[in-house]
């Protein structure tokens, strides 16, 4: 059972799943949200307008009846809403030999349905279906007239400018609006090529040429092969005037798409296997590595990244979180290398000295126990001196080598423990190293994994402690336009500048986390909800007053930001959401605010 049935609260709602779920809000997105609040199926494929394109197919199959079936397949097609079916059921149209010559019917149809699916600005779909009928009902006795007043028709609709939604056209093609000229977004590099709408057919052609040409051949520098046969392809594309060579060239199309379909398949089974691969090794590794916390870190990291679909942007940046990693231990690595050797050399001069030590000690027993014999032989008072006189330089000796010994062993034992020291503060550092994983390179505040662990530290002190915990989402205003503006660079600079003045604001136990581009999450233990709005404002006051410097040039950055307390055993995952809904709010209200989440 929905729990909205109110269409406004449904909006309402769409809006605030879209926002909270970071989708963009194009018209698709929207509508696929709304039914799923409304608990709603998405409308029939065909829309109104589309109802009224099949009865504009109907029609013509009726008025043309030579070639009644091929309207009749693509009013099929369209209805069941299959592509294969209607590129097909087109190019039947088109390549219909002699079809094309006096009334290239399937080519009108074909810009008839672009042009259907453009939002111009100044035309709406309803006015698009109103001219369509009036031609229908007007022309449809007589099939030439009916052909020139739907051309017509569709290059009045193409006068005029095309909407921008943001939403790339489709194909990657803007269409420039006003007069009869079509630009072609080209590949960077390539020069923009113009073509006349005049001739419609050849319009196509070069569409569908430079289609092949710059956007599909560029995306295939792994397969030089395919590559050179897209290039070719583009040049008969343009060369084919006569149906026979159109119907040569749509066979080679279609053998071209065949070989990239395989190729792709190919592709994404080998790419399958090589994660299930890295997923088998990594949990076998992570199986050797219990308590060996250093490779762990890295080891989790692996384990989380391929858990999910592969996303290349967290692949770029666990990459470089690596390489930093790696050169970090490979210096560390050598140092406690050489702390190790040092312990293993002290070592053997310890052994060697206690060898060495017992093998003095004993022979000084040896020497004592002919002494006391031959003193027990001896009455001679001038062989007694002797005796005493030999055993005291023995005995000097003896003590000198103990001497030695003793202060050698224990010079020996001072740099072990100094060494042993060191390999222990050697292997804490390698530990933070790994903590690295953990940290956001550009600013140096935690990442999300970062974030996750200090969420769990602080939430379960927070239940230990019975205490009150805040979270706040932070996201600056209007940063594209600073980054449109002053570069990325400079985009980047600011945001290292933005943390660096909101830690300066907030206390040493409070956390800062990055949340994504330019939006952060600030935990804030111990603090309640007035005190945290209070923090958050003092925040934004302090970066008001700290301006950030761009070639001397003083820019002002603000922020927006919602603020969330922890209610009894609420999750993190809860808490950012609360958040993220106050920080809508104050973007909404106007931005550089900070609002608390209700
Ligand atoms: P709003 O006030 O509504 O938040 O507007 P905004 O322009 O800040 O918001 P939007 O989400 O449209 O744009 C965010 C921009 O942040 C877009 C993206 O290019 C930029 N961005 C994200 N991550 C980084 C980064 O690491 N460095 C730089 N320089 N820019 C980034
Ligand atoms: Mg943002
Ligand atoms: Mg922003």
């Amino acid at each position: 059972m929905p729990a909205f049935t109110n269409p406004a609260d449904i909006a309402r709602e769409t809006l605030k799943l879209l926002s909270a779920r970071r989708i963009a809000p194009t018209p698709e997105n929207y509508q696929t949200i709304y039914h799923e609040i409304a608990g709603t199926r998405p409308a029939a494929p065909q829309s109104r307008g589309d109802q009224a394109l099949l009865k504009a197919l109907q029609e013509l199959a009726k008025q043309v009846p030579d070639m009644s079936s091929q309207f009749r397949a693509l009013a099929k097609a369209l209805g069941a809403g299959e592509q294969k079916a209607i590129e097909s059921a087109l190019s039947g149209l088109l390549l219909k030999p002699g079809a094309g010559s006096e009334a290239p019917w399937g080519e009108l149809i074909r810009e008839l349905m672009r042009q259907w699916e453009l939002k111009q600005s100044g035309i709406t779909a309803a006015r698009k279906r109103d001219g369509l009928e009036r031609v229908l009902s007007n022309f449809s006795r007589d099939s030439s007239l009916l052909f020139t007043k739907i051309q017509a028709l569709v290059a009045s609709w193409a006068e005029n400018p095309v909407a921008q939604t943001g939403v790339p056209v489709e194909g990657g093609e803007a269409v420039a609006g006003a007069q009869d000229k079509t630009a072609i977004v080209p590949e960077a590099g390539a020069p923009a090529q113009e073509i006349s709408t005049t001739d419609v057919p050849g319009a196509l052609r070069e569409m569908l040429a430079q289609t092949i040409q710059t956007g599909v051949a560029p995306r295939l520098s792994q397969f030089p092969d395919l590559r050179d046969e897209a290039l070719l392809l583009a040049g008969r594309i343009r060369e084919a005037r006569d149906s026979s060579s159109i119907q040569g060239v749509a066979k080679n199309l279609k053998q071209f798409w065949i070989k990239l379909e395989l190729r792709n398949d190919s592709d994404a089974q080998v790419l399958d296997g090589l994660v299930r691969l890295l997923r088998l090794l990594v949990d076998n590794i992570s199986e050797l590595l219990l308590d060996d916390p250093w490779l762990g870190g890295q080891i989790a990291v692996v384990q989380d990244i391929i858990a999910k679909p592969l996303d290349s942007r967290v692949l770029y940046d666990a990459e470089r979180s690596f390489k930093e990693v790696i050169f970090k231990q490979g210096n560390l690595k050598h140092s406690l290398l050489e702390a190790k050797d040092t312990i293993k050399n002290m070592m053997a001069t310890f052994i060697d000295r206690m060898s060495e030590m017992t093998a003095s000690t004993g022979e000084y027993h040896a020497k004592i126990e002919k002494y006391t014999e031959e003193i027990g032989r001896t009455e001679d008072i001038n062989k007694l001196n002797q005796i005493l006189g030999n055993i005291m330089k023995d005995t000097r000796g003896m003590q000198l080598d103990m001497l030695r010994s003793r202060d050698e062993l224990e010079l020996a034992h001072k740099r072990v423990k100094a060494a042993e020291e060191k390999v222990r503060q050697l292997e804490k550092e390698l530990d933070q190293v790994s903590e690295l994983v953990h940290q956001d390179h550009l600013t140096g505040t935690l990442n999300r994994r970062g974030m996750d662990d200090a969420f769990q530290r602080e939430l379960s002190r927070a239940d230990r402690l019975n205490a009150s915990l805040c979270v706040s989402l932070l996201d600056i205003d209007h940063f594209k336009r600073l980054n449109d503006t002053y570069g990325h660079e400079t985009g980047d600079e600011a945001l290292i500048h933005l943390v660096r003045v909101v830690k300066e604001a907030l206390r040493p136990s409070d956390v800062v986390a990055r949340f994504g581009g330019e939006e952060f999450v600030i935990i804030l233990p111990d603090t309640g909800m007035d005190e945290a709005v209070n923090v958050m404002t003092r925040v934004q006051r302090h970066l008001t007053k700290n301006f950030f410097l761009h070639d001397n040039q003083r820019l002002l950055i603000t922020f927006s930001a919602g603020v969330a307390l922890r209610g009894p055993g609420e999750n993190a995952e809860s808490l950012i959401s609360r958040a993220d809904q106050a920080l809508y709010q104050a973007k909404e209200a106007g931005r550089n605010r900070v609002v608390a989440a209700g």
